[in-house]
């Protein structure tokens, strides 16, 4: 019945997550509180890692898309995980390298990527840079010339794949911010420079084509597209690519109209293609790289509110307000992300109303979502939003200067502080 099936009701008709009292948690920590299951990031993690073991013979790297959550517990559980990380900035490699994160299992990622930012990739030897532009791909090969370091690099190329997602968040087409193009001849010239310096080392090859993806033949697609420009590097410079980044983008159940495909259907699928392209081509197997985020994170993470006002609007809505909103979760806000919601200490009672949840924000435009299902609320209840685990905390800022929440983790019935709630003198710390 609930998204996740770490969620569950116990005796006192509370929601429980990985069999933790939700009611427990609120009262110890306070809210809004973001709860993570351990376990299912665990669970998550090594089902990506076998399928690439059972059906590429366990010649590639999960790296977990730290965007979606990160913070250096994190990094930790997936080191212990065996998984390597993808980056996007200097804040989220700082974060992995104090967490002591091996840095050759590294990608290092953007569209902008500053001096300083490439500087820390090479002095801390990032194992994999991927370089999305040919004004990068310079900096880099000088930077790399300064510090004597030689990177592997790989190039970010967009496929052309439309993989039928909101727009903001597709990113394989042409117009995209993101990587070199195809079809305009963009991203052969690029690879014509590259072999030709002498400070970088291109390794690979790399493509994202989007975000909640739920059908498995856009990313065949892709891969198919990759192997094609691979082969015809080979064919037409004689350079032998060795890698392929495929990136995430899988699709998780948000709410009970979104099903998922088992994630080690990918992988079968995607190496049944990659292997039938490369004896085409008599052409040996790459490396495989695969960059899941929200498929990791997001099933294994909710938050909880206070209920502080249910504002009944005749024959309109009915306003629920609660003591967070778009400050820690703005993706009703920015892409009408639809979310369960459970009252978890009615979590036995049948839904009978259906409200609309308002943050504390000033702005109208601060709400968690629409039309949503719910038991009756009253003011003190905890309200869960389910499968926040990704794209929340991290997304999180600090607008009307309210403290981001506290990160908490549960694992095998036990709880623990993995990010502490901000204080005030948090907000004005940096005010001079
Ligand atoms: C965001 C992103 C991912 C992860 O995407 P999910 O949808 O969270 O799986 C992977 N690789 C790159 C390059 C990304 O930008």
């Amino acid at each position: 019945m609930f998204v996740s099936e770490n969620l569950a009701v116990n005796e006192k008709g509370n929601l429980t997550i990985g069999g933790v009292d939700t009611i427990e948690l609120a009262k110890t920590y306070k809210t809004p509180l973001y709860v993570m299951d351990e376990g299912l990031i665990r669970q998550h993690c090594r089902s990506f890692k076998e399928s690439i073991d059972k059906y590429y013979n366990g010649r590639g790297l999960v790296c977990y898309a730290s965007k979606a959550f990160c913070c250096k517990q994190m990094c930790r559980i997936m080191n212990e995980e065996g998984i390597g990380l993808d980056v996007v900035s200097q804040g989220e490699l700082y974060t992995a390298i104090n967490a002591g994160f091996p840095t050759a299992n590294i990608c290092f990622h953007g569209n902008n990527k500053t001096d300083d930012e490439l500087t820390l990739a090479l002095a801390h030897g990032v194992g994999r840079i991927i370089v999305d532009n040919i004004y990068e791909l310079h900096r880099l090969d000088e930077l790399a010339q300064k510090l004597h370091k030689k990177p592997n690099i790989m190039f970010r190329i967009k496929p052309g794949i439309d993989a039928h997602t909101h727009d903001f968040v597709k990113t394989g087409q042409i117009d995209s911010k993101f990587g070199f193009a195809l079809e305009t001849g963009e991203a052969m010239e690029a690879v014509k420079e590259a072999v030709a310096l002498e400070n970088v080392n291109l390794s690979g090859l790399h493509c994202h084509i989007g975000s909640q993806i739920f059908d498995i033949d856009p990313f065949v697609l892709a891969a198919e597209v990759m192997l094609d420009f691979i082969a015809k590097i080979k064919s037409e410079l004689g350079y032998e690519i060795k890698e392929l980044n495929l990136g995430g983008g899988f699709g998780i159940k948000y709410t009970n109209d979104d099903s998922p495909v088992p994630y080690d259907r990918y992988m079968e699928k995607v190496s049944e293609a990659v292997k039938a392209k490369c004896k085409a081509y008599d052409m040996e197997l790459p490396y495989i790289l695969i960059e899941p985020g929200r498929s990791i994170a997001a099933p294994a993470g909710i938050t909880l509110y206070t209920v502080g006002g249910v504002k009944n609007i005749p024959n309109i809505r009915t306003y629920v307000s609660i003591d967070g909103g778009m400050g820690d979760n703005p993706r009703y806000a920015l892409y009408k992300s639809k979310y369960d919601i459970v009252c978890a200490n009615k979590a036995g009672e049948p839904k009978t109303e259906t409200v609309t949840v308002a943050g504390k924000c000033c702005e109208s435009g601060d709400l968690i979502g629409e039309g949503m299902p719910v038991q009756k609320l009253e003011v003190g209840d905890t309200l869960a939003v389910l499968a926040t685990g990704a794209y929340n905390y991290s997304m999180a800022s600090n607008y009307n200067r309210i403290p981001r929440p506290a990160v908490v983790m549960v694992h095998h019935g036990k709880h623990k502080l993995v990010i502490k709630r901000e204080s005030l003198d948090d907000i004005i710390r940096n005010d001079l």
